[in-house]
This record gives structure tokens, sequence and C-alpha cells, in this order.
């Protein structure tokens, strides 16, 4: 075995990353054996996902840990949210550069918050020394046949977004633009700093969309890039009315200042869920919706075919959607050189 903080980092497992989230009676074995094991009920299957956050691409090394630890898990949560998932059990694979107290702290009170949120219970892990990385896999549990997927969308479904689009995108904007300007981060808008920092995984919402939705995805490269993939899914095209996306105070007026969709459309990080519904499940969908703390949107429909239509406000087509689709959106070696 590789003794990468001597004996260190049995020392910070005990005290910083054992007994994070909740207690859950179906853990059988937590942190501290060879495995984590837990059981699962008749009729679920098991969901699983995982992420890796790297310092530097995913986030800036002077990222509070606090927020840290809470966007490194929100991120698979949201996989399970598109899914319909209920969160159980996730494990951490943590590189650190140094064996940082006051950081580790902050990261599991990050992660411990969301984890009781949502009843999860972190049940195993690695520890290693390296360059700040951060990779959680999440678990969860779905009635048997019941995950919704990305490739049940047919022509006519409606297509609904949750929250707002673009928040993300702002703040990482205005965080560069302070950056490179050296003025401190605190003065990007709280809001936006939140959104963009530490999003809200819809995991209710998913839950209300089993046996409703056609299809579901999350939003973590931007919408369009994402709806790219649901309709590569379910072989469809799209229609969006872009005056219809649901945009906050700040985004709104970033957007129709300059006339910039890229911005709602293309940036990604605001963990919203894209989903299809049947027209004649709208009205379910919307009672539904109405008893949990989320709001969704008409945006579109789904068409036949597999070219993207983006409607104006005025009426007339935004040029160039199907190249804006496949250019926008965040992906990993798209433009790295190839040797
Ligand atoms: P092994 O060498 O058998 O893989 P380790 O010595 O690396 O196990 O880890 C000891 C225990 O601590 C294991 O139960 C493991 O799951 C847990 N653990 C290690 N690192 C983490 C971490 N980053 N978060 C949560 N649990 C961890
Ligand atoms: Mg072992």
């Amino acid at each position: 075995m590789n003794k990468r903080f001597a004996r260190g980092e049995f020392a910070l497992i005990d005290d910083f990353l054992t007994g994070l989230g909740s207690t859950r009676s179906d853990v059988v074995t937590d942190i501290g054996d060879d495995c984590a094991i837990t059981r699962i009920p008749a009729g679920f299957e098991l969901a699983f996902s995982i992420d890796t956050l790297v310092s530097g691409v995913h986030f800036f090394s002077d990222c509070d840990p606090v927020s840290l630890g809470h966007k490194s898990l929100a991120v698979g949560l949201s996989d399970l949210a598109a899914t319909g998932a209920i969160p159980a059990w996730a494990t951490l694979a943590l590189t650190l550069p140094k064996p940082d107290q006051i950081w580790l702290q902050g990261f599991s009170a990050g992660l411990h918050r969301l984890a009781k949120t949502h009843g999860l219970r972190l049940v195993g892990g690695d520890l290693t020394q390296g360059p700040l990385c951060i990779s959680i896999q999440v678990m969860g549990m779905i009635e048997a046949g019941q995950a919704i997927l990305r490739n049940g969308a047919k022509p006519g479904d409606a297509i609904f977004v949750s929250g707002t689009v673009g928040d993300a995108g702002l703040a990482l904007r205005q965080l560069l633009t302070l950056k490179s300007s050296d003025i401190l981060s605190s003065s990007v808008p709280a809001f936006l700093l939140g959104r963009l920092e530490q999003p809200t995984p819809r995991i209710e919402l998913g839950r209300a969309l089993r046996g409703l939705a056609s299809s579901a995805i999350d939003i973590s490269d931007g919408l369009l890039a994402d709806l790219g993939h649901l309709l590569k899914q379910s072989q469809c095209g799209a229609s969006i009315e872009l005056g219809q996306l649901p945009l906050s105070k700040p985004v709104a007026s970033a957007t129709l200042r300059c006339d910039d969709w890229m911005l709602p459309l293309g940036s990604g990080d605001d963990y919203e869920l894209l989903f299809t519904v049947p027209p004649h499940q709208i009205q379910t969908l919307l009672s539904r919706v109405a008893l949990i703390d989320c709001h969704v949107t008409h945006i579109g429909n789904m068409t036949v075919g597999n070219d993207v239509q983006l409607i104006q406000p005025n009426g007339e087509l935004w040029n160039q959607s199907n190249q804006l689709a496949e250019s926008c959106g965040f992906e990993h070696f798209r433009t790295a050189e190839i040797h």
C-alpha cells in the first residue's frame, strides 16, 4: 500500500471524512473497511454516476472550500435528479496537494450539509497526494423500470426547463473579468456566485417527473449542448422560443442588452433539468410541480428531423442555430492538440 501521507492520511480520514451526511440503516459497512457495503431494497435498481472536478479546469484554485464540497456532490446529485433517482450513498476520491486541515474542514462541511439535505451517506473513498482533484461517485435508487432516460422524447412533446439558465455562466464571466483585472472576487453579486458555486440539484423535481417525462437531462454543459444530447438519443429535432427562456434579472439584462443568446444557451454549470413531456401530461406536470419548490418553464417543442430552430421574440429564426448547437457548450479535448 502506498503511504502517501505517512501517518497523516488515516488521521485526516478520521477527522474530516468519516461520518459525513445522514446515518442510514441500509449501510452495512461504513468508512473504515476495504469496501463499503450497503443494502438495496427489492424492486429498486441502482443508479450511479461519477464526476471529477479538477483545480484550474472546473474551479479556481482559491475557490471557497465549503462551496467546493457542496458543488462536488451537487454535480453528481444532479445526474441522479435527471434520472429520477433517490440519493443514497457516495464515495469520494480526493487528491490534495497538502494536508491542509482548514481547507478539509470547509470542504467536508459543505459536502456534509448537502449530503444531509438529501439523506445521503459518504460511505468510502480514497485519499492521495497530488494536484487538487475531487471525484465523487454518487449512488441512488430508482424504482425498477422507472428511470427517466435521454432517449424517450417524441416529436410534439413539450420541452421544459427548471429554474433559470445562464446564471452560472454570467458569474463565471464576471469572475474572469475581475480576476484578470485583479479585483476581489467578492464583487460578483452573491446570487450569481451562489448559482455558480453552490448549484441546487433538482432531486425533488426529478422524482416528480417519474412516469410523466418522456426524457430528461441535466444542464451541465449548456442548454443547447445538452439539448443536443437529448435530441441525438431521441432522434428528434427541436424548436425553441428564445423569448420563453427563464432568465434571472441579471442574465436577462446582459442577454437583451447585447442580443447575446449565447449566455443562456451556451454556458454551463446551472445544473437545471431539461425535460420533455407529452402534451396530454402538461397539466399533470404543472399540478405536481406546484407542490414543490421549483419552477419549470415550457420553452419549446420536439420536432421531426434533427435540427434545432431557435425562434427570436420577433418571430424570426436566429440564424446558424445548427452550427451553434454543435459549437457551443464545454467539451474537454475539443481544442486539445493530439500528439
Ligand atoms: P484501502 O487501502 O483498503 O483502499 P484506504 O486505507 O485507502 O483503504 O482507506 C481506509 C478507509 O477510509 C476505507 O474505508 C476508505 O473507503 C476510506 N476512505 C479513504 N479515503 C476516503 C475519502 N477521501 N473519503 C471517504 N472515505 C475515505
Ligand atoms: Mg483495502
